[in-house]
C-alpha cells in the first residue's frame, strides 16, 4: 500500500488476486517471459515479419482522421533513416494529450502492413530523457495478471513499474539467504543481484545465472527440510529390532514359496532386513511396476515381524484390493497357523469386536484391511511393522496416523506401483529410503498395446471372440469421472448391455463403485472363478486386481485417462503365461497431447519411462499421485521436470551439510535454520512432506 503507485485499492487487489502483501512477495513474483528491448532499430531496417520492434525518434505530425468506426489517431514518426505511421483506434484523446511536441520517444510495437504500407498499431510510447534511467532497457519482463487486475490498471507493465519503483526506493541490498561458502563454492549469484536480474536482466547470460541461483535456492531448502527431518528421525527414534529370522519365515521359504524369487525381490528383501535389524526405524518406499511381485515381498517382511513377536498390518486403498490381499496371503500361509484377519468398512460389528479384542490381547498376528485400520478404535498390543500398498491413494497424514499405533513407532513400508519420476520421488518421498524391484517374474510376455478408433468395433469384437474362444477373459473399462458421473454411468451400463448382446454365448458381469459390496464381490467372484468371461467395469479395478487368466484389457474412451492410469489399467493383464493385449479405444479426432499419450502407451510398457513422459506432458503438479498426496508447496521458479540436475545437486549439498552438522547448530549454518523456520511459517503445509 505504501509503495509509490499502489495505494489501498490496488494493494487489496494484489492481495486478492496474487496473494502479494509485502515487498518481499512482490519481488518474488517473477516474470514468465521477457521481450528483448535491448536493441533500438532504425526505421529503414523494419521488416513486417518482425514480432516486435523498438525505434527512437520524434513525432513529426499528429492528426485525427476518418470518422465513425474508422476514426483514428495517426502520427508520423521519424528518425534519421525514414518515417513510419503510428495508429491508435482507442483512447485517442488520452494519447493525443499525453504526447509532447519536440520530444524524443522510444516506440515499441509490432509492425503490420496496411494497404501496402508498414505501420504500428497501438505502440507503446516512452519519453526518452538523457539523464533518466529507462525502465526497460534490456529485456522487458512480462508478468501474469488477471482480468480483474487489468481492469484496475494493474497490467504487466504496471507490475513492472511497481517492481522498478521498489528497487529504486530500496537502498540496501536484499539480505542473503544462503551461506556465503555455499555461494562461493558453487559460483552462485548473490540473492540481491539475482532478484534484480530476474526482473530486469541486461543480457541472457545474467538472466540464466539469476534463474539458476533462484531455482537452486528453492530446491535446496525443500531438500534441506526433508533431509533434516529424516536425519533427526534416525537420530531420535529407536526402531524395534527384528534380529531373528525364525520359524515362520523359514518354513514359508522352504515349504510354501510357490516359485523362485526374482533377483530383484531378493535384493529388496535384503535391503529391508538390514533396516529392520539396525535399531533404527525403517521408512522405506518400495517401487515396483505392476506385476513385479510386491505382495510376496510384503508377506515375507511381515513374517520377519512375526518371528520377532510383533504384530503387523497391511493397508490397501480399496475394499476389493484388501480382500484380494487377504485371500492371497491367507492361502499362502495356510499351513503356518497364523492368526490373520480382514478389516474393512463392511466388516460386521460382532466380527469387528472380536478382531479388536484379538488385536489388543496380541493374539491377532496379521491384520489386513482398508482405511478402517487407522480408526482410533483399532488398538494393537505390539505393532512392529506397517505396510501400505499403493501409496498414491493415501495422504501423508494417514501414514502418520499409523505411526501412532505403537508408543515406539513401527517400521513403515510403503509400496507403490505408480512409478514416479525420480525428481518427484525425491521431493514427495524425499524422507524415505527407496528400494526398487526392476525386474518382472520370468516367463511374462510383454503386453501388446493397440490403438483403435471407434469405427473398428466390429474388428475388435471378432478379436475378442477369438481370445474368449481360446479360454481367455476380457476386461472392458469405462471412465467414470465425478463431474459427469451420470453420463458416464449411462455409457457404462450401455456398454454392459452391448457386450451381453454381442457375446450372447458368454457371460458378462459388471462392477462399479456404486454397487453394494456384496454385489461387487459376487461379480468379482464370477469373473475370477472363470464363470464369467467378460467384465465391464469402471476404474475400481485399476488397482491390484489379479486374475491371471484375463489377457485382454479394452479401455473405452481411452482419451479421458491419464498416462499413469492407463498404465495401471494395462497392468491388470499380462499376469499369466499367455500373450496379453491392451486395446485403447478412442474417437478419431484427438488433441495433439492425447495422441502423444496413446503413442507412448503403444510404444512402451516401462512404467518409469511412462512416468517421465507424463511429467513432461503435463507438468508435475497435475500428475496423479501428487493430486491425492498433494505437492505440499508451490514451486515459484524451479521445475521438477526440467531441473533434475539442479535438484540432485541441491540434495547432495544439503546432505553434505547435514552430515557435518545434523542439527544445523554451527554458527555458519544459523542462516539455514533461520531460513527453514521462516519458510515453515510461510508454508504451513511444509510439515506434510515428512
Ligand atoms: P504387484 O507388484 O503388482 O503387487 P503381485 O504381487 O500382485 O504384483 O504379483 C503379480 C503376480 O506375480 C502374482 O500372481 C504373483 O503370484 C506372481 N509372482 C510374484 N513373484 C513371483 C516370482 N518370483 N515368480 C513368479 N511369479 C511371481
Ligand atoms: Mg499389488
Amino acid at each position: 500500500m505504501y509503495l509509490p503507485g499502489v495505494g489501498p485499492k490496488k494493494a487489496d487487489i494484489l492481495k486478492q488476486e496474487l496473494k502479494i502483501v509485502s515487498y518481499e512477495d512482490l519481488v518474488y513474483y517473477f516474470p514468465y517471459k521477457y521481450v528483448d528491448r535491448s536493441r533500438i532499430y532504425a526505421i529503414r531496417e523494419i521488416d513486417p515479419s518482425m514480432q516486435h520492434i523498438q525505434l527512437k525518434g520524434r513525432i513529426a505530425s499528429l492528426k485525427t482522421v476518418g470518422d465513425g468506426r474508422t476514426k483514428r489517431l495517426s502520427a508520423v514518426f521519424t528518425d534519421e533513416t525514414g518515417s513510419i505511421e503510428l495508429v491508435w483506434f482507442k483512447g485517442l484523446k488520452f494519447v493525443k494529450d499525453s504526447i509532447l511536441p519536440d520530444q524524443i520517444y522510444i516506440v515499441f510495437g509490432k509492425p503490420s502492413v496496411f494497404n501496402g504500407v508498414i505501420n504500428i498499431v497501438h505502440p507503446e510510447l516512452e519519453r526518452f530523457q538523457e539523464n533518466k534511467p529507462r525502465i526497460q532497457a534490456g529485456f522487458q519482463p512480462h508478468y501474469n495478471t488477471t482480468e480483474k487486475m487489468k481492469s484496475n490498471f494493474l497490467n504487466s507493465k504496471a507490475i513492472q513499474k511497481l517492481v522498478h519503483n521498489l528497487f529504486l526506493s530500496y537502498n540496501g541490498k536484499v539480505p542473503e539467504t544462503l551461506p556465503a561458502s555455499l555461494i562461493e563454492k558453487n559460483k552462485l549469484m548473490y540473492l540481491d543481484e539475482a532478484l534484480r536480474t530476474i526482473h530486469f536482466p541486461q543480457n541472457l547470460y545474467n538472466l540464466d545465472k539469476a534463474r539458476y541461483r533462484l531455482k537452486f535456492e528453492e530446491l535446496f531448502y525443500i531438500q534441506l527440510n526433508i533431509l533434516k527431518l529424516k536425519t533427526q528421525r534416525k537420530l531420535n527414534i529407536h526402531g524395534h529390532v527384528f534380529s531373528r529370522v525364525g520359524e515362520y519365515l523359514n518354513r514359508f521359504y522352504t515349504d510354501q514359496l510357490p516359485f523362485a524369487l526374482t533377483e530383484a525381490q531378493k535384493r529388496v528383501i535384503r535391503e529391508m532386513r538390514q533396516d529392520l535389524g539396525s535399531g533404527k526405524q525403517m521408512n522405506r518406499l518400495l517401487q515396483g511396476d505392476v506385476g513385479s511381485g510386491k505382495t510376496l515381498v510384503a508377506l515375507m517382511v511381515m513374517l520377519i515381524a512375526l518371528d520377532n513377536n510383533f504384530q503387523t498390518c497391511l493397508m490397501a486403498p480399496t475394499e476389493i484390493l484388501a480382500t484380494q490381499h487377504f485371500e492371497t496371503i491367507s492361502k499362502l500361509i495356510e499351513p503356518l497357523n497364523i492368526k490373520t484377519a480382514l478389516l474393512t468398512g463392511s466388516t460386521k460389528k460382532s466380527e469387528r469386536d472380536a478382531i479388536h479384542a484379538a488385536l489388543r490381547d496380541g493374539s491377532m498376528q496379521i491384520l489386513i484391511g482398508t482405511h478402517a485400520l487407522i480408526e482410533e478404535t483399532v488398538i494393537f498390543n505390539n505393532l512392529g511393522l506397517v505396510i501400505i500398498d499403493e501409496q498414491h491413494r493415501f495422504g501423508v497424514e494417514q501414514r502418520a496416523r499409523l505411526w501412532k499405533k505403537n508408543q515406539n513407532p513401527p517400521h513403515v513400508l510403503v509400496m507403490t506401483a505408480t512409478p514416479i519420476p525420480r525428481t518427484l520421488a525425491m521431493t514427495i518421498y524425499g524422507d524415505l529410503d527407496v528400494s526398487v524391484i526392476d525386474e518382472l517374474p520370468p516367463g511374462r510376455k510383454p503386453i501388446q498395446t493397440l490403438h483403435y478408433y471407434h469405427n473398428k468395433r466390429n474388428q475388435l469384437n471378432k478379436f475378442l471372440l477369438q481370445e474368449i474362444n481360446k479360454g481367455r477373459q476380457v476386461y472392458v473399462v469405462y471412465p467414470l469421472i465425478e463431474e459427469s458421473e451420470k453420463l458416464d454411468f449411462k455409457n457404462l451400463s450401455e456398454g454392459y448391455e452391448y457386450m451381453q448382446k454381442a457375446f450372447p454365448n458368454y457371460k458378462t458381469v459388471m462392477v462399479h463403485g456404486r454397487m453394494k459390496p456384496s454385489e461387487k464381490d459376487e461379480a468379482m467372484q464370477e469373473f475370477s472363478s472363470g464363470r464369467a468371461q467378460i467384465m465391464v467395469a469402471t476404474t475400481v479395478i485399476e488397482v491390484g486386481v489379479n486374475v491371471p487368466n484375463a489377457s485382454v484389457m479394452v479401455i473405452e474412451s481411452a482419451e479421458r485417462f491419464g498416462l499413469s492410469q492407463l498404465h495401471q489399467l494395462r497392468g491388470r493383464v499380462g499376469r499369466g503365461a499367455e500373450q496379453s493385449y491392451c486395446i485403447l479405444m478412442t474417437s478419431y479426432k484427438l488433441a495433439e497431447e492425447t495422441r502423444k499419450r496413446m503413442e507412448i502407451m503403444v510404444r512402451t510398457t516401462d512404467g518409469f519411462e511412462i512416468a517421465e513422459a507424463d511429467m513432461k506432458i503435463r507438468g508435475p503438479g497435475d500428475l496423479e499421485g501428487t493430486q491425492q498426496s498433494g505437492l505440499p508447496f508451490d514451486l515459484k521458479i524451479a521445475s521438477l521436470s526440467k531441473d533434475g540436475r539442479i535438484l540432485q545437486m541441491a540434495r547432495d549439498l544439503a546432505q553434505e551439510i547435514l552430515n557435518q552438522d545434523p542439527t544445523l547448530e554451527k554458527p555458519e549454518n544459523q542462516i539455514l535454520t533461520r531460513q527453514l523456520t521462516k519458510l515453515a511459517r510461510a508454508k504451513l503445509n511444509w510439515s506434510m512432506i515428512s
